[in-house]
């Protein structure tokens, strides 16, 4: 009877509440007893069992109603038992010893640096030689595949085998979020804390996961200050600059923007055709001169785009016994993926949906805010995702000069700096554009 009432129950609870809801207050629970209308349900810890009362005990008591078929009264009480051990630290790493979730053939070596990576590559290696002294934070920033993670995972790497006995503490900013609430389920939040103020080096991973997590965030915020307050370094990884990332709190920004900000471009041609080479030689072969510039050229807007796509072609190569020529990369890899030119008309477009403006409109001379702050979006965007220089984007944009564009670049980002809205559109922009 017990369990037919509380599996029925929970049923309709998992329809009714948002998943993580469920997840993070139901799914741990326990029904222990039933009688006289009254259930008793155990939660892992008084903070499960108070959040529980404020937020959900009428929503549990209704599906137990339901469930049950009697008007029922839901009892909450705290079993220890229940406490999910925390999951094992993943990632973290002690100096000295190997992790295997830190990529290890992510190093500094393996790194191919050009113009639009070498800021972030020279800031990686400095935090290195002096952690905590010169860059804090470390804040590396850019578009998907273009090596964030590697870099990073090559700081901590680097910092735990130069010093002896610092705590390097490597995760995702999912990874943080996870660890907190299973510390809150638990009530063992100053054990979290203490953990976490403790390490010697933070690096932390696709920081973008916070957005909106206005809890996290604090959490992290205090993190944060500590370990500044003791000179610790941290590295940290988004796919926006500070100014630029829609739902995280200003407090949090402007400490990001503190420190310094590195960006990574995606790859400059002569960086494109380094890293083909590069990425073919660690493969075990070497491409003939036009194959390395038709695939530099056409399939390498990101890193990892290019190591999928030389896998590819290996394999065809191997399985058909044939040479890799440019003819074969035609047909196997299809049609080019998007040019500069076609992503500079696609940016533009999706800019003028976002505002409703024409393709005439952005690019006329009128300078209302209407239509010049689109435009300067646009310009940015075109910055962003493009190599295509500042003269070629004023010349789409009706005919603006190289300063005229770099002075857009200047206003937008104070204005994304301010402005919730317009931070919104650019991430609304940013996300058709990735469809
Ligand atoms: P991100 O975290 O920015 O999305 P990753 O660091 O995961 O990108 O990189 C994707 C892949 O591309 C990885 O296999 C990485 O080793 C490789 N990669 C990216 N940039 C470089 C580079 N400059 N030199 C060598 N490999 C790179
Ligand atoms: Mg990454």
């Amino acid at each position: 009877m017990l369990d037919a009432i509380w599996r029925e129950a929970r049923e309709r609870l998992r329809r009714e509440l948002a998943a993580k809801d469920y997840e993070t207050w139901v799914a741990p629970l326990h029904a222990a007893s039933w009688a006289n209308g009254e259930l008793t349900v155990e939660a892992p810890s008084a903070f499960c069992r108070d959040w529980l009362r404020r937020h959900f005990l009428p929503t549990v008591e209704a599906a137990v109603t339901q469930a049950s078929g009697v008007r029922a009264t839901v009892l909450l009480t705290v079993n220890r038992e229940l406490d999910v051990r925390g999951a094992p630290e993943r990632t973290a790493l002690r100096a000295g010893v190997g992790d295997p979730t830190l990529v290890a053939r992510y190093t500094f070596d393996g790194f191919v640096v050009g113009e639009s990576n070498r800021v972030a590559y020279e800031a990686a290696r400095a935090v290195v030689a002096q952690p905590g002294l010169r860059f804090n934070p470390l804040f590396v920033y850019g578009g998907v595949g273009l090596g964030k993670t590697h870099l990073l995972s090559a700081v901590a790497h680097g910092i735990a085998s130069a010093t002896r006995g610092a705590t390097v503490v490597s995760l995702t900013a999912e990874d943080f979020v996870n660890a907190m609430v299973r510390a809150l389920r638990a009530d063992r939040m100053e054990h979290f804390r203490r953990r976490f103020r403790n390490v010697g080096i933070l690096v932390l991973d696709d920081i973008q996961f916070l957005a909106g997590k206005r809890r996290s965030q604090e959490e992290f915020c205090h993190t944060y200050n500590a370990l500044r307050d003791g000179q610790k370094q941290i590295v940290i990884a988004s796919d926006n600059a500070p100014h630029d990332m829609p739902g995280i709190e200003d407090t949090l920004r402007s400490r990001f923007a503190s420190g310094l900000l590195a960006d990574i471009q995606p790859p400059d041609p002569a960086l494109r055709l380094a890293l083909v080479e590069r990425k073919a030689r660690q493969r075990g072969f070497t491409l003939d001169a036009d194959v390395v510039a038709y695939l530099a050229d056409g399939w390498c807007a990101n890193v990892r785009e290019l190591e999928g796509v030389l896998t590819r072609l290996h394999a065809v190569a191997t399985l058909s016994c044939r040479e890799i020529t440019v003819a074969l990369a035609r047909e196997t890899l299809g049609p080019r993926a998007g040019t500069n030119a076609t992503t500079v008309e696609r940016i533009i477009a999706e800019v003028c949906r976002e505002f409703a403006l024409t393709r005439t409109e952005i690019a006329s001379a009128r300078r209302t805010a209407r239509v010049a702050v689109p435009r300067q979006l646009a310009m940015y965007l075109c910055r962003h995702h493009t190599d295509v220089p500042l003269a070629r984007i004023g010349a789409e944009l009706g005919g603006r000069d190289h300063s005229t564009v770099a002075h857009a670049l200047d206003a937008i980002e104070r204005k994304l700096e301010r402005d919730v809205r317009l931070r919104q559109a650019i991430s609304a922009v940013r996300g058709r554009l990735r469809a």
